[in-house]
C-alpha cells in the first residue's frame, strides 16, 4: 500500500428510514434486543413514535414527551433508529461554541461534507434545548402533525452526553440531511431530539463510516403497502427535523 492511505472500515446500521415516519409508519418493526446486535451508540424513536431514544454505551434510554427518562425493554420495537458500534477516528476539545459554530467547525476542519458520520459529545453545556415527539395511537398522523405537537424542555449548566449523526443532503428521506443530534443528562433530568446547545467545555468525538447497512422491515404489511411517493417528502423532514 505504498504511498497510499489505508482507510479504517466502519459500519453504520439503520433499521428503517426516516422517510417511512413521514406519512405515519410509525409502528416498531424491530425489537430493541436484535438492534443493539448491530450498534451500542445512536439514536431513534419507540413504537407509536413514543419519544426519542438516546443508545449510550449499550443502554437504550427512551425521553418521553412527559419528561421522564426510561430504559427500553429488549422486546419493546422501534420503527426507525440508526446505529454504530463505536470507533472513534478524531477527537477535540471545544469550549463556548454554540451548536451553530460547533457544527461549522467540524465541517470546516475535517472532510466530511460527503460522509455519513457519527458525532458524539461529552461534557458540560451552558444550555440545552430538546424536543420530544408524544406518543400517537391509531389512526397514525402524519410526522409533520406530531411534530407540531411536541414537548420542548430546557435546562441551564448541566453535563451529558450528545449522539448523533451527520448525513449529507444526498441521504435526505432515508436519513434527515444535516446533522441529527440527541441529548442524554448524566443525571438524566432532560433527554430528547437536540433542537439548541450551547457546549461550556466538551469532547467532541468523530467518525466517519465507509459503509451504510440499511434494513428494511419486509415482515410488515403496512411498510409494504404505504404509498411513499410523496411529493414535498423533502419539505416534510426539513420542517419536522429542523
Ligand atoms: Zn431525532
Amino acid at each position: 500500500m505504498r504511498g497510499k492511505q489505508m482507510v479504517k472500515e466502519s459500519k453504520v446500521y439503520q433499521h428503517g428510514t426516516l422517510g417511512m415516519l413521514v406519512p405515519g409508519l410509525f409502528e416498531g418493526t424491530m425489537t430493541v434486543a436484535e438492534l443493539l446486535k448491530h450498534g451500542d451508540w445512536g439514536i431513534g424513536t419507540a413504537s407509536g413514535l413514543d419519544g426519542e431514544m438516546i443508545v449510550l454505551d449499550h443502554t437504550p434510554y427512551l425521553a418521553q414527551s412527559s419528561g421522564e427518562v426510561r430504559i427500553l425493554n429488549p422486546d419493546e420495537k422501534v420503527p426507525f433508529a440508526t446505529v454504530h458500534f463505536e470507533d472513534i477516528k478524531n477527537s477535540f476539545k471545544a469550549e463556548d461554541l454554540t451548536q451553530k459554530e460547533l457544527e461549522s467547525k467540524i465541517l470546516s476542519d475535517y472532510p466530511y461534507k460527503n460522509v455519513f458520520f457519527a458525532v458524539k459529545i461529552t461534557g458540560k453545556f451552558s444550555s440545552v434545548k430538546t424536543r420530544v415527539v408524544e406518543k400517537q395511537t391509531r389512526p397514525y398522523k402524519t410526522l409533520l402533525e406530531v411534530a407540531n405537537e411536541q414537548a420542548v424542555f430546557d435546562a441551564n449548566d448541566l453535563s451529558g452526553t450528545v449522539i448523533g449523526y451527520f448525513a449529507p443532503e444526498m441521504f435526505q428521506g432515508m436519513a434527515a440531511a444535516g446533522f441529527h443530534l440527541h441529548f442524554l443528562a448524566d443525571d438524566r433530568s432532560i433527554g430528547g431530539h437536540l433542537l439548541d446547545f450551547k457546549v461550556a467545555e466538551a469532547t467532541v468525538s468523530l467518525q466517519p463510516f465507509t459503509t451504510i447497512e440499511q434494513h428494511m422491515p419486509l415482515d410488515n404489511q403496512e411498510f409494504l403497502d404505504k404509498d411513499l411517493n410523496i411529493s414535498d417528502m423533502h419539505e416534510q423532514i426539513q420542517k419536522s427535523e429542523g
